[in-house]
């Protein structure tokens, strides 16, 4: 997301080939976006691939919860299971702490606590901006799977109902998979934290 500075910031860079680093390069320079902040929601493989090109990039330290911290030191194991060459990110880090607002210029980013899939997930929440960034907490007629290191089902659940489905119905929410869909529509027809 970017603000009226065209200031952004990146959230859960997954590229992995050069092309793919090319891409999101190509994009914010071609948008004149200049990336202020470096943002994971958790720490599996699809979502750092692209810190340590970020970092290196634009020069930004990467802010994760204090809970994922092992899940991230984990990536360079996870990445050889799959026989990936991977470079993690070994800078500084910066913990993100709930209710303490993130900020893009005047811009605020709001961390919400919600482990489940992974130990030190977070969603932000945009108020002004009607959208929150779940990671891969809520999908669009699905969650996020509890079967990897320090996830778990009922944490998952919890999280949901009470630190996203608490926001407005009308709320968007970009999940790190799958389409955009709203909070109302999940309460009404997601089959696993079916509220009504
Ligand atoms: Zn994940
Ligand atoms: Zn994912």
């Amino acid at each position: 997301m970017y603000n009226e500075n065209k200031e952004c910031c990146i959230i859960d860079p997954g590229c992995y080939f050069p092309e793919e680093e090319t891409m999101l390069r190509d994009y914010i320079e071609n948008e004149g976006l200049k990336p202020v902040l470096l943002l994971n929601t958790h720490c599996h493989l699809d979502h750092v691939f692209g810190n340590k090109f970020v970092h290196e990039t634009w020069n930004l330290t990467l802010h994760v919860h204090e809970k994922e911290k092992p899940v991230l030191e984990m990536a360079p194991i996870s990445a050889k299971t799959w026989q990936l060459d991977f470079d993690n990110y070994e800078g500084e880090l910066i913990f993100i702490r709930e209710k303490r607002p993130i900020k893009i210029g005047n811009e605020e980013l709001e961390p919400r606590f919600t482990p489940g899939h992974s130990p030190g997930s977070v969603s932000f929440y945009h108020e002004a901006g009607g959208f929150a960034i779940g990671g891969d907490v809520l999908f669009n007629g699905s969650i996020g799977r509890t079967d990897l290191p320090g996830g778990d089902y009922d944490t998952l659940i919890n999280s949901i109902q009470t630190q996203l489905f608490t926001l407005p119905d009308e709320t968007k929410v970009y999940s790190g998979h799958g389409s955009v869909t709203t909070i109302g529509f999940e309460k009404m027809n997601n089959p696993y934290v079916k509220l009504y």
